[in-house]
């Protein structure tokens, strides 16, 4: 089986995240984050966003949003997310289990995206006691879909939000794939969306694993060490998770990577595209889905080829992780075009 566009997570290492954990595995160093790597990894996000904000390393991304949703709602609050937001669809009730039962309230929206109005009607459908109240708006960005929004759409959410009382969660498993769609700086982007707290990907970008949780709204970061420790998301030897970030937020590894990932989906999205095949989102991130129907799918399997299908039956997910190789998008292409011999 070849796992090249089954998801971002089948990918290893990049090279700087490798190269940074091996030098933090020597001699004694302090534990449970109060070292220096940690403290390196932690000042490197700030210069990221060029804002002040506090940071904090968990181990996946389901803790990540679910302890940040947490640290914003009381139990008797509500989330606004997409409908196929991850949090609604990949966490297994974890957002709801670590806020004692704070509840998700779905939203549509076409690509993936919220739709304003449909916010703004989830927040004033009811006002009553008996209503979870309305407390917190969760942005994927970029979306499940692989779209990304722009910084307009961001600002107009923002405004919506802070006009209706919501705080605003990022879930930013794939910011790096957003930034480089949108060519735009970390800071512009969380700064259009008002966010005040991002679940930052650090897994999906070429770390073996972990999660930044960063709070820009500093008030909501009090006691988040503590809600980490108790989840069992406190790492001994947090060295070892947070290490990688220094690597990958040198020189701009992280973007470089980011946008080979994306150039990869869009040659894939393109040549579908010229074999006639229906794509199913604009290409904005390092996603490709399309319309290839059962029989096709089928014999792509066959063909030793894994992907995903979320999206009802005849959709297909291909993802590009960030070591996608050029030769691998022509070989599937490949193997795609002698389906319909
Ligand atoms: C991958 C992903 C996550 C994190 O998933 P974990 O498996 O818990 O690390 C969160 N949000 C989105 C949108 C994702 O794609």
């Amino acid at each position: 089986m070849r796992f090249d566009f089954a998801s971002d997570n089948t990918a290893g290492m990049c090279p700087e995240a490798r190269q940074a954990l091996l030098e933090a595995d020597q001699g004694h160093i302090p534990s449970y984050g109060n070292d220096e790597w940690t403290q390196r990894a932690s000042d490197a996000i700030r210069r990221l966003f060029e804002k002040e904000c506090e940071v904090f390393f968990v181990f996946n991304g389901t803790a990540a949003n679910s302890l940040a949703l947490a640290s914003l709602c009381q139990s008797y609050h509500s989330v606004i997310c997409h409908e196929l937001a991850h949090v609604e669809t990949d966490e297994c009730g974890a957002p709801e289990f670590f806020s004692n039962g704070t509840k998700l309230l779905l939203a549509s929206g076409e690509q993936g995206k919220l739709h304003p109005p449909e916010v703004e009607r989830l927040v004033k459908k009811r006002t009553d006691i008996h209503y979870p109240k309305p407390k917190t708006l969760t942005i994927t960005q970029s979306t499940e879909c692989g779209t990304v929004y722009s910084l307009a759409e961001l600002e107009e959410l923002r405004d919506l939000a802070r006009s209706l009382g919501l705080k605003i969660h990022m879930d930013g498993a794939r910011f790096a794939n957003a930034c480089a769609g949108l060519d735009e700086s970390p800071g512009r982007i969380v700064g259009s969306a008002g966010v005040d707290v991002l679940s930052l990907g650090g897994c999906k970008m070429g770390m073996a694993l972990g999660e930044a949780v960063v709070f820009f709204n500093l008030d909501l970061a009090e006691d988040f060490a503590y809600r980490c420790k108790q989840a069992g998301q406190l790492a001994s030897k947090m060295r070892y998770l947070t290490a990688p970030w220094v690597g990958m937020l040198t020189e701009g590894n992280w973007l470089r990577h980011a946008r080979h990932a994306n150039g990869m989906a869009r040659r894939l999205g393109d040549g579908l595209k010229e074999l006639g095949i229906e794509v199913l989102y604009p290409v904005q991130s390092n996603a490709v889905f399309v319309t290839l129907g059962d029989a096709k799918i089928e014999k792509l399997r066959s063909a030793g080829w894994a992907f995903y299908q979320f999206i009802g039956t005849g959709g297909a997910r291909f993802v590009c992780p960030w070591n996608t190789s050029q030769q691998a998008v022509d070989d599937l292409l490949r193997a795609i075009r002698s389906l319909s011999n």
